[in-house]
């Protein structure tokens, strides 16, 4: 019940909030309520993830690579030019599903299809905060990604806070 009111309730009249804010403070929150969220949902972890899922934005996709990573990862040839290579050996070395969706939309019915005990999600902070009250009552933890030149195109990830988080859940 608590933790509805925070999801459904509380977060909801914040992302509404920080939208007369400034982007600085707007961050600074985000930030703040995305470590929040993954506090909890680790909390609230009784077993180990049976069914995990990574999910990830399509921009950490090398901006030119020809390869439809979205239909399925294994289209990846690991060549090494984006962070997909790595987080594909991550998936495998743990044993959880990788999928890479361009929006909320696609991975939305990625999520109906597999179902997972936690989601680990890749994504920009407003992303990720959307994201984590669309999807209540699943579990998120939220990995934010980095803005290299410009939003959108060849970010890149953190691979060891994935690898972090699915040290903790699996
Ligand atoms: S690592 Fe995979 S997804 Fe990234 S550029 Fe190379 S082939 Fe494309």
């Amino acid at each position: 019940m608590r933790n509805y009111f925070f999801y459904k309730i509380f977060l909801p009249i914040i992302i509404w909030l920080i939208n007369f804010k400034n982007t600085k403070k707007k961050y600074f929150i985000l930030n703040k309520l995305i470590n929040l969220n993954n506090k909890i949902v680790l909390n609230s972890q009784k077993n180990k993830a049976r069914n995990v899922l990574i999910l990830l934005p399509r921009c950490l996709q090398y901006f030119d690579c020809s390869h439809n990573i979205i239909s399925s990862v294994e289209n990846c040839k690991s060549c090494g030019k984006c962070k997909i290579k790595d987080i594909i050996k991550l998936s495998e070395k743990y044993c959880v599903n990788l999928k890479v969706a361009p929006g909320g939309s696609l991975a939305k019915v990625f999520i109906k299809q597999i179902n997972p005990d936690y989601i680990i999600a890749v994504a920009c902070w407003v992303e990720l905060m959307l994201g984590i009250k669309e999807v209540y009552p699943y579990k998120v933890l939220a990995v934010a990604n980095i803005i290299v030149n410009q939003p959108c195109i060849n970010t890149d990830v953190k691979v060891e806070e994935i690898e972090d988080i699915l040290q903790k859940i699996v």
